[in-house]
């Protein structure tokens, strides 16, 4: 298995069985929803690195699907479309998805946009991009924006917590002390105490972690201190 998990939403369900073969056979992880609102929930309680959907679904359209998880989260978005039409609709309404695909489709091509997508949306660590990519996506720093995305969500961390997790970032696996944080962090004339680097830390992990309580980026190191955990 890679580490991409991906959502199909299809009503019908040899298409959905049909597509979730073929991505099987790629080796992602699959997720497969029947209407749009168990697309929604399925969701929010999972990292879904790409979603296949179809337009006309029962509950909730797939437009209208779109549109709520556009409003959150810029995961990349395949619509299937059973007519040229619906596609005109879709750009009329300008819903936010990456891509689409009319049926009747070939799984062979669309397993083609979903790879390319993926290699688009997630670029694997390249330091001279300086954006770096954690769990599949679940993560990203840009070094020189200094931005930080949680599943694909912009997420607000101060100057302070951004170089503590920079710094942690810069050695991975290395666990350093409070006081090598302070100084890699923070620099020499940083007169606060050391255990403010233990508030930082909480604070980014609320930030970047599925469960600050169960952390897998920043990894408290007993008796010594942190490390960066994330791959
Ligand atoms: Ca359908």
């Amino acid at each position: 298995m890679n580490e991409f998990k991906i959502l199909v939403v299809e009503d019908e369900k040899n298409i959905s069985d049909l597509v979730v073969q073929y991505l099987l056979r790629e080796n992602y992880q699959t997720f497969v929803a029947y209407d749009g609102e168990e697309a929604l929930e399925i969701f929010n309680k999972t990292t879904i690195h790409l979603i296949i959907l179809d337009l006309m679904l029962p509950k909730l359209s797939g437009e209208e699907v779109c549109v709520r998880i556009r409003a959150k989260s810029d995961v990349p978005i395949i619509m299937l479309t059973a007519k040229a039409h619906e596609y005109d609709k879709i750009e009329g309404l300008d819903i936010g998805a990456d891509d689409y695909v009319t049926k009747p489709f070939s799984p062979r091509e669309l397993m083609g946009r979903v790879k390319a997508l993926l290699r688009r949306s997630y670029r694997m660590s390249d330091p001279l991009a300086q954006k770096l990519i954690f769990q599949g996506g679940d993560l990203e720093v840009d070094i020189n924006k200094m931005l930080v995305k949680k599943k694909g969500i912009t997420v607000p961390l101060t100057v302070n917590e951004f170089k503590v997790l920079t710094s942690l970032l810069a050695n991975p696996g290395q666990v350093l002390s409070r006081d090598q944080l302070i100084q890699a962090a923070l620099g020499h004339d940083y007169d606060g105490y050391d255990r403010t680097i233990d508030t930082y830390i909480k604070n980014i992990r609320q930030k970047i972690e599925d469960n600050s309580k169960e952390p897998k980026y920043i990894i408290t190191v007993y008796g010594a201190g942190y490390k960066f955990g994330g791959m």
